[in-house]
């Protein structure tokens, strides 16, 4: 049932939506297609919050959205959409605009078997596929609104704002949800979690994000249904991962976890984060202390670094194996070294398209050693990398665990913001 609701009912700020994506709604609708904000920035908008992207719905297919603005481009195969881009370099924005999905029953979808590295031949040319578990594969058949509203995961995920008439549609009862702040699945929430598990994780990120309860018939099958994030790609995983430490509550985020009985077996990052058996040693504090530092920024709207928050997760993985390693005799150079490789290996796997990354983690890891060597010129070289600020940062957490002495990182601290006689005075300081 379509119900439109009226501005003086849900009561949005229309300040709090960015221009660009009316901008785009207006050029859609003046061509003659209807258009809407959908989705995550309805569901903040209804809350009063102001959404960090905009989503934008419509019956306009791909290529006709493309036409009509000058910097767009089809992305995604598995989901096809256009990312409309405005501006340039710091603070270019993108609007993602989608085309209006058809409601697909899982049996008239084309199913295959394998996955989707195996199945790309299989898949070529198809628009809507599912795999024998019922995962969605291929999602590019167009349709009605009212389909693409079913479609989508959870009724407060399932609205659509017209900014021009300042109409919300609702189709699945998302204002009351919104009001009741309750995450309820659109449909059989086991049918849903098949199409796509990862739906079981973004209930979890919403949940800790938004602090909404989840309803009992949303949560019943999590535990049940979490054996198929297995089939889920490595690459979406921990995208999915970056996401849940991102939202600026990441602690809550990993509370939720634990409560759902997700945090074991489903990230391996997690794995040693959330190991009962390390709750109480120094790496529950310094990876606690990390993220709280994270949720902090987040929520000051600075910049969080992927590299950064990965490295504190595994650092202690990371020292563990390093002690080992030269406990046999190796030397600490290498042994980090060899440390560094064999926790990527345990925990990342697959970092093909993430070698930045990688490569960021590892230097602010490879770093750690060279602040203990206060002589000569070394201290001169270090403070000039330009990571240094990610290494020292990542230092003071580690003071401020307790893992190291307090005053290393407080010699660093004076060092880097000391003139050159300074820091030679400093350097015979800790001789
Ligand atoms: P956030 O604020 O974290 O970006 P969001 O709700 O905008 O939250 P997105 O991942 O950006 O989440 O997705 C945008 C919208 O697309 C969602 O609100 C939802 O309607 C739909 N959607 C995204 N992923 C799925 C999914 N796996 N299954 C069903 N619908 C989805
Ligand atoms: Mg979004």
């Amino acid at each position: 049932k379509r119900v439109e609701v009226a501005k003086d009912e849900h009561l949005i700020d229309l300040t709090l939506v960015d221009e660009r994506a009316i901008k785009v709604v207006q050029t859609l609708s003046e061509a003659g297609f209807e258009a809407y904000i959908v989705g995550g920035a309805v569901r903040d908008l209804l809350l009063g919050l102001r959404p960090k992207d905009f989503d934008v719905a419509t019956n306009a297919t791909p290529e006709e959205v493309k036409n009509l603005f000058r910097r767009a481009f089809i992305i995604g195969r598995r989901f096809r959409i256009v990312h409309v881009v405005f501006g340039r370099g710091r603070d270019h924005e993108v609007i993602e605009v989608s085309t209006f999905r058809a409601m697909m029953d899982a049996s008239a979808a084309e199913t295959v078997s394998g996955n989707e590295k195996t199945s790309k031949s299989e898949l070529a040319g198809k628009t809507h596929v599912v795999d024998a578990e019922g995962r969605v594969l291929r999602d590019n058949v167009w349709g009605p609104q009212v389909e693409d509203a079913a479609r989508r995961d959870f009724t407060v995920n399932a609205m659509y704002y017209d900014p021009q008439r300042e109409i919300v549609v609702d189709y699945h009862g998302g204002i009351k949800d919104s009001k009741k702040k309750l995450l309820r699945m659109i449909g059989d929430p086991e049918t849903r979690y098949r199409e796509d598990p990862v739906r079981i994780i973004r209930v979890v990120r919403f949940a800790a994000k938004l602090g909404f309860e989840i309803e009992p018939k949303t949560r019943a099958p999590i535990q049940a249904m979490a054996s198929l994030l297995e089939n889920v790609p490595q690459s979406r995983m921990f995208d999915e991962m970056i996401k849940l430490l991102q939202t600026g509550h990441s602690l809550a985020s990993l509370e939720e976890l634990r409560k759902q009985g997700l945090h074991q077996g489903v990230f391996p990052i997690l794995d040693v984060v959330l190991d009962e058996a390390h709750r109480h040693d120094g790496r529950e504090k310094f990876v606690q202390m990390a993220l709280a530092d994270t949720d902090r920024r987040v929520g000051e709207n600075k910049p969080v670094a992927p590299s950064f928050m990965l490295a504190c997760m595994l650092w202690h993985d990371v020292l563990d194996r390093w002690q080992k390693l030269k406990g046999q005799g190796e030397a600490p150079f290498p042994a980090l070294q060899q440390a560094i490789d064999l926790v990527f290996d345990a925990r990342i796997g697959d970092i093909s398209g993430r070698g930045k990354l990688a490569a960021d983690m590892r230097e602010i890891w490879m770093m750690q050693p060279r602040f203990d060597r206060r002589v000569g010129s070394g201290p001169f070289t270090l403070v000039e990398q330009p990571r240094f600020r990610a290494g020292f940062d990542f230092l003071r957490l580690r003071a401020d665990s307790g893992e190291i002495d307090n005053t290393l990182a407080e010699w660093w601290e004076d060092f880097s913001l000391g003139d050159d006689e300074e820091r030679r005075a400093l350097i015979d300081l800790a001789k």
